[in-house]
């Protein structure tokens, strides 16, 4: 069956997150565009991820628990979990490798922790922009530990990509999947025989994308997609 996705989506967590991006607004939004299943991937933190999965069960939305983390390498890698239980896990897992930077929110942006209603009932207190301490390949072994898969976003950015920042695709990442930047030049070279995805790093409402990327798979579920990003189909 065809599965419309959109796997990349901040909250307002997120500092560069729009306030509007709250977890009912994205859930409707995403049902509004027609699409099957979104990934909530907020910077470095899963701290929004539960409730938004939540509302996308009452509403009928399938959602992936996510975390768009900020390698060491200044890397940014989306990780994608079965259970809101294991991105939770690999949150604490993270503790240790953080570095706890007082957030600026005049100067780098709120981090509005939201509930179900979508009140902010608290702030994040760290910069969410400073990188986690853990190489691409920790990072990497890390989310496996945890039941995840590891999609580097973005690839072809100028920043913040691995082949902005490493020149190459590190042939030893085992990876299967990687994301696309659709408005960014493409060297088909550098990124053949990797499976591609393309999301809308949406943190405005309006970004998130219509129902025009799709995924082949048999089932529409959690386990199925992650199946299918792993390669372990
Ligand atoms: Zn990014
Ligand atoms: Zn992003």
């Amino acid at each position: 069956m065809e599965i419309y996705y959109d796997l990349h989506i901040h909250s307002c967590l997120s500092p560069c997150g729009d306030a509007d991006m709250t977890p009912n607004n994205i859930v409707n939004m995403a049902l509004i565009k027609g699409l099957d299943v979104i990934a909530i991937t907020d910077h470095n933190t899963s701290k929004n991820a539960r409730v938004v999965c939540k509302i996308g069960k009452e509403q009928g939305l399938l959602v992936i628990p996510g975390m768009e983390v900020q390698t060491k390498e200044e890397v940014h890698v989306l990780c994608y979990f079965e259970e809101i239980s294991d991105l939770e896990a690999f949150d604490s897992a993270l503790e240790p490798y953080r570095l706890k930077i007082p957030n600026r929110p005049d100067h780098f942006g709120r981090q509005q922790i939201v509930n179900h209603e979508d009140q902010c009932v608290g702030e994040y207190p760290y910069a969410l922009i400073a990188s986690i301490e853990v190489s691409i390949e920790q990072l990497i072994e890390l989310c496996k530990a945890h039941g995840g898969v590891c999609v580097p976003a973005h690839v072809n950015k100028s920043s913040n990509s691995i082949l902005a920042n490493l020149g190459f695709m590190p042939q030893a990442l085992k990876v299967r999947t990687i994301e696309i930047h659709p408005k960014s030049p493409i060297n088909e070279t550098l990124i053949k025989g990797y499976q591609k995805i393309y999301n809308s790093d949406a943190h405005y409402l309006e970004h998130i994308s219509e129902r025009a990327n799709k995924l082949e798979i048999d089932e529409k579920t959690i386990s199925k997609i992650l199946n299918y990003l792993s390669g372990e189909e």
